[in-house]
């Protein structure tokens, strides 16, 4: 037979596919999951929704997805007082797939997107889809964004997309709306869309504001929100995002496949945003745990990054690896990630976050924990 060699784009050979390790251990604490299953009722209530639509499968479903955009609207209305119309809202699998139209539709070649490192390690790779450039600024030493030496930059580099992630992953950190404030000012003066990936925004502690509170007061700002992490649905794949302005979403129309979001998709995010309540209800646990366990970490002597999400960067460690593989090996499942010497543990159950002192407590002891123990 002929030997085929597969011609992959130049730039993609020898790169490896993103994803943390998917593992059946006890304490799986890797990637932000809501660790609560949905309540039976509500589980039910979604098996009936996706009963009651499956005989119309034949069809291709809402393309505009108009009644999902009005329950995601309603939700923020309720989340954050902030009123906006459907039709600046858009939804599509999973955030991820909201940020990649964005890069579909305001990146490409010669134009430049910048963010502020370390953060979430899927914004190269939509930008290399995309073949935008990009670009990390720095940031500060507790994490923070340097607003002085940013706005120097965005006012040099003229990027298109200034990506924003407040709370921060893998650091936890939200930005002061101040830091909002002078990013979307900065970003406006050379007309670039300034996203605030707002992912983990209903873990965020009192007092720390949400970027949809600016909208009406920066035309070129996107908040994108997921309903993986505070909803309990990973699984189901929804994410959205609001626009100021109506011109953006007009573009994300355009770079979007055909019927991007399955009707299945659809029934079961408007099934879980009239029952919002129910499955957030375990959100203000898992706030009290992680402040506990954030204390709880400081108190054994850790740095720790003052976490407005449902997860805990904290170090730091000589050898970050062996904590980790010692960890998993007591069933514990966290994630190297971050500076070098950091870790990050997402909250669990209360039984889990347990099970992770106990674990970690043991690796201490083992003397696995480098001279960074402070
Ligand atoms: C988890 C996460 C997302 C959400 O991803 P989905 O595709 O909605 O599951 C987006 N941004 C950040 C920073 C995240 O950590």
């Amino acid at each position: 037979m002929h030997a085929f060699l597969a011609p992959v784009r130049e730039d993609l050979v020898g790169i490896h596919s993103y994803g943390a390790p998917q593992l059946d251990v006890p304490a799986r604490m890797n990637v932000n999951e809501n660790p609560f299953s949905l309540p039976p009722e509500l589980a039910e209530a979604m098996g009936q929704a996706v009963a009651e639509m499956a005989s119309g499968l034949n069809r291709y479903p809402d393309r505009d997805a108009v009644a999902l955009r009005a329950e995601l609207a309603k939700y923020l209305l309720a989340e954050s007082g902030v009123r906006v119309d459907g039709a600046r809202v858009w939804a599509a699998n999973g955030s991820n797939e909201v940020m990649h139209h964005l890069f579909l539709a305001f990146g490409g070649p010669g134009r430049l997107a910048i963010s502020f490192d370390p953060t979430y390690s899927m914004y190269p790779e939509y930008a290399r889809d995309t073949f935008t450039t990009y670009q990390t600024l720095a940031r500060t030493e507790q994490f923070g964004i340097d607003v002085q030496a940013a706005c120097s930059a965005i006012a040099e580099r003229k990027p298109t997309l200034v990506l924003l992630t407040s709370p921060n992953n893998p650091t936890g950190t939200g930005l002061p709306m101040d830091d909002v404030h002078a990013l979307a000012q900065a970003s406006l003066d050379v007309d670039a869309l300034v996203i605030v990936d707002e992912a983990y925004a209903e873990f965020r502690r009192a007092g720390t504001p949400s970027a949809l509170e600016l909208l009406d007061q920066y035309p070129n700002l996107v908040v994108t929100r997921t309903m993986s992490k505070a909803f309990a649905l990973a699984g189901a794949r929804l994410g959205y995002a609001v626009a100021a302005q109506q011109d953006v979403i007009d573009a994300l129309q355009v770079v979007r496949l055909p019927y991007h979001l399955s009707a299945v998709t659809q029934a079961v995010a408007v099934c879980a945003l009239e029952h919002a309540d129910v499955l957030q209800a375990q959100v203000a646990l898992l706030r009290h745990e992680r402040d506990m366990l954030s204390q709880w970490l400081a108190d054994q002597g850790y740095r720790v990054c003052p976490s407005d999400a449902n997860f805990i960067l904290f170090g730091s460690f000589e050898d970050r690896q062996a904590v980790f593989d010692d960890l998993l090996s007591q069933g514990v499942l966290i994630r190297v990630t971050g500076p070098h010497g950091w870790l990050r543990v997402t909250i669990g159950t209360p039984a889990e976050n347990a099970r992770f002192r106990e674990a970690l407590t043991r690796s201490g002891s083992a003397n696995v924990v480098g001279q960074g123990k402070s």
